[in-house]
């Protein structure tokens, strides 16, 4: 393949690590005047004593404040903001999976600049005008629906932005329209398995698909492999968060080792979120991320609480932007049950790996009696039901202690029928912790 037909944007993806460096620490520069706009920096860096002349390193960014969530809710919902409202064009709303909400400003800009991003991003797995792009996640205040949209459009796909649900009619436009690439949270991508095994489909067979961006959500390796055998394609992880856009922060190249993050774009620390300081790489930590490259409210070393690590050593794809570890779960996510300290991906891990486990699962933590019961409830295929006795219990005996193996506790199991549990098109609830409620 030629240079220029491997990236999309060579001027960016192909820089060496110096050139990489020293467009980092220009663009570090600039951010910190922009973000000296907005009354609440002004405020923190009157604290510190920071000025732009502050920064005369990369490694100075260490000096600057960290921010968090609880830094964007209090300055809701125009604190941040470092440019005039004439110049806003977009709004999107944090999900606000764990608490409330926080608001994001885009300018024409920010809208521009991260539609690259998400080219950069399709164009490197082999996305290609010719494509029919489908887009499967909620539009609207989530941001992986426009996210994806906008990008798909700047690289020159054909574009359905059908949005989530409505199963049948998603099928049947991926059938007239002959959907090649389309991008959808794991959750769905797993219960739309279920939906066309029941119509009798075989996407290999029936379909045109050969690329998904799989996102928004931690999911397991082995929920990868689930997805890539079935429907005869190749799964990408894709990353983001709406504080730095949306989609198109870090984002898996073809060799499927990690998910390269756009340092020309996002300056990326891992930390000990205890000590706070910066961890060595291989290492797990909290991801903290800086926008390099936004007008209407950049951010500096937020503090996402998403646990990864970056992956020493170089991609064989020849970019040099770092690549992060799937991401673990969130700092929140993780729960303790008996003393153990356990995320719901080791679960999901575990379960997948298992053939007769079907496609959904929930974990419930419970206290009875001031004891803590910690309950997997997991749909198992149909033919289970139907074969005898002894080998539902040989499948839940199995189970049990492979859960074992990775948790080192053994949690009570109840497997239940197909679809018997709850399905989700937008970001699946996989832990219901009733010792909160
Ligand atoms: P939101 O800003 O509400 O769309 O949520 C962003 C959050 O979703 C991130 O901070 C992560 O916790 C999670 N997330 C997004 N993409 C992934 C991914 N590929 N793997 C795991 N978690 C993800
Ligand atoms: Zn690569």
């Amino acid at each position: 393949m030629s240079r220029t037909n491997q990236y999309w944007d060579a001027p960016a993806e192909a820089l060496s690590r110096d050139e990489l460096s020293a467009l980092q620490l220009q663009r570090l520069i600039k951010t910190i005047e922009q973000v000296s706009l907005s009354p609440f920096y002004q405020a923190r860096f009157r604290e510190c004593g920071i000025t732009p002349s502050s920064i005369r390193t990369l490694e100075d960014i260490r000096r600057l404040p960290l921010t968090t969530k609880t830094d964007l809710r209090n300055q809701y919902p125009y604190g941040l903001l470092c440019v005039e409202r004439e110049k806003l064009v977009r709004l999107h709303v944090s999900s606000g999976t764990t608490g409330q909400a926080t608001a994001v400003f885009y300018s024409r800009h920010d809208v521009d600049h991260w539609a690259d991003l998400m080219a950069r991003c399709m164009y490197m797995t082999g996305a290609r005008p010719g494509d029919t792009f489908q887009n499967l996640t909620g539009y609207g205040l989530f941001t992986g629906g426009l996210g994806f949209h906008y990008g798909s459009e700047r690289l020159g796909l054909l574009t359905i932005p059908s949005g989530a649900g409505n199963s049948k009619r998603q099928i049947q436009l991926m059938q007239d329209f002959s959907t090649t690439v389309f991008h959808i949270i794991p959750s769905y991508a797993l219960r739309l398995m279920d939906i066309m095994t029941e119509m009798g489909m075989d996407p290999k067979r029936d379909l045109s698909l050969r690329i998904a961006y799989l996102g928004a959500e931690p999911y397991s390796e082995e929920v990868r492999r689930r997805v890539e055998d079935f429907y005869g394609i190749d799964v990408y992880n894709s990353y983001g968060l709406s504080e730095m856009n949306g989609p198109g922060v870090a984002f898996e190249c073809p060799y499927k080792c990690g998910m390269h993050i756009w340092e020309d774009a996002y300056f990326v620390e891992i930390i000990d979120p205890e000590t706070l300081e910066p961890v060595p790489d291989g290492t797990l930590g909290e991801l903290v991320l800086t926008t390099l490259n936004r007008e209407a409210m950049p951010i500096i070393r937020y503090r996402s609480k998403d646990l990864t690590r970056i992956l020493p050593g170089e991609c064989s794809c020849g970019r040099v932007h770092l690549r992060l570890d799937r991401i673990q779960g969130r700092s929140d996510d993780m729960f303790i049950i008996k003393g153990v300290n356990i995320f719901p991906v080791q679960v999901e891990q575990v379960l997948m790996n298992i053939e007769e486990v079907g496609n959904n699962y929930v974990i419930i933590l419970r206290r009875e009696n001031n004891i803590d019961r910690m309950i997997v409830r997991v749909e198992v295929t149909d033919r289970i039901f139907v074969e005898d006795m002894r080998h539902l219990q040989r499948i839940q005996k199995k189970i049990a202690h492979d859960l074992r193996g990775e948790l080192l506790i053994t949690p009570d199991l109840e497997l239940v029928e197909p679809h018997a549990l709850p399905g989700t098109e937008g970001k699946a609830v996989r832990l219901i912790d009733e010792r909160r409620i």
